[in-house]
């Protein structure tokens, strides 16, 4: 949410506005009357454009920001109702910019856009005039320097008055971005003010779970993420797994096998209901969890489970699906495709638990066109 987003941004030195989260109005009024009057009370909700949607409002006296604070929480945006307020000082703006890193994997370099024309979403202003957007690929081995900062600031033709003020800003938001371990730092808008400084207004950023292990402060945002039901049941039960809107569910050994059969069921006009990798071991207990969490998701009507044998032999892998076939039987029939190391004695022991309701076949493609046509039914 924006006020974590702002802690991150603060731990790197970004300018932004004082404030305090709140979740109650007292809390709302109390934060106010600490930072001083005008305050702006703003909905921390995982979506975008809260503006419009009522969830940012400006406040010159306490009587309006509790006015604010008590409309504002228990708003629905989008679908996501407000149980958390961030008051900050309210600032001036005399112009709004949009300014982002993220990576950019196929240059194989991070991707810096700024665009004099902030406040609105970038995908709005990507589509309608693309060429307002001034985009900047940074090679990690050097880093933004001040020539490309610069450069890159007056190919966004920002007024020059923020010149000094964006390229500082830009330049920390990079090394946020870089040291944080972020997928994406984004300000939108960066302001402005009428007193020339330059700051951030708002923030959003998304942090690689892969370096996790060297954020200990990241600890603070566990169990404030934005997951839906099934996805916070796979990550209590360590799978990693992505929601889709399908009907087949999918279990597979590793991420890129994961992919190709989300593809492989598309081919063969299926829709996915999921992404599940399951890693290199499939023990009765990995099997099992997989099982629940795809089958807590009601739209799914056939699962195939992809498993290719590698470290992890086929009968580890048989006997990890019968035990866990064992425990509970699944709602959904089964398609199963083993293969890889060990896939003749791991087929041999599932052999006498398959039914109309468990199948297995010996490729990738037959099994995919099974489980579509079992969801079909
Ligand atoms: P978003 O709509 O979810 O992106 O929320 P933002 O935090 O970006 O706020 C939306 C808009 O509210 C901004 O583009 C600004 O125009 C306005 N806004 C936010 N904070 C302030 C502030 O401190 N002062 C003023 N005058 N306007 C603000
Ligand atoms: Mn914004």
């Amino acid at each position: 949410m924006e006020y974590q987003g702002k802690q991150v941004f603060a731990r790197h030195g970004i300018e932004t506005s004082p404030g305090g989260v709140a979740t109650t109005v007292e809390q709302a009024v109390a934060v106010a009357e600490r930072v001083g009057y005008p305050v702006v009370v703003k909905a921390q909700v995982h979506t975008g454009g809260r503006g419009k949607a009522g969830g940012v409002k400006l406040a010159a006296d306490a009587a309006e920001a509790r006015l604010h604070a008590t409309a504002i929480l228990g708003l629905d945006i989008r679908g996501h109702v407000v149980k958390v307020l961030w008051v900050e000082r309210a600032s001036e703006i005399a112009e709004e910019y949009y300014a982002s890193f993220t990576l950019d994997r196929s240059a194989k370099k991070h991707l810096g856009m700024l665009s004099a024309e902030g406040g609105v979403e970038i995908e709005t202003v990507a589509a309608s005039h693309p060429e307002a957007i001034a985009r900047l690929w940074v090679d990690p081995t050097v880093g933004l320097t001040d020539d490309m900062a610069r450069t890159w600031v007056s190919a966004a033709s920002l007024h020059p008055a923020a010149t000094e003020g964006a390229v500082r800003i830009l330049q920390t938001l990079y090394r946020c971005y870089v040291e944080g371990d972020c997928d994406l730092a984004e300000i939108n808008p960066l302001i402005l003010t009428p007193a020339g400084e330059v700051k951030a207004l708002d923030a959003k950023v998304s942090l690689d779970e892969n370096a996790a292990f060297r954020h200990p402060e990241w600890e603070a945002f566990a169990g404030t993420e934005d997951l839906d039901e099934r996805e916070r049941l796979a990550q209590a039960r360590d799978l990693q797994y992505v929601g889709l809107d399908g009907t087949v569910g999918i279990i597979a050994n590793g991420a890129g096998l994961a992919m190709s059969t989300v593809d492989v069921v598309s081919q063969v006009g299926g829709t996915p209901a999921n992404f599940l990798d399951i890693g290199g071991g499939a023990s009765a207990e990995v099997m099992a969890a997989a099982l629940e969490v795809i089958e807590s998701d009601e739209r799914v009507r056939a699962i195939f489970i992809n498993i290719f044998g590698g470290i992890t032999r086929g009968e580890e892998v048989a006997n990890g699906i019968v035990q866990a076939l064992g425990r509970s039987a699944p709602r959904s029939p089964i398609v199963i495709r083993l293969d890889g190391t060990n896939a003749d004695e791991g087929r041999a022991i599932l052999e006498p638990h398959l039914s109309d309701r468990v199948l297995s076949r010996p490729t990738m493609l037959e099994a995919a066109r099974e489980a579509v046509s079992l969801a079909g039914r």
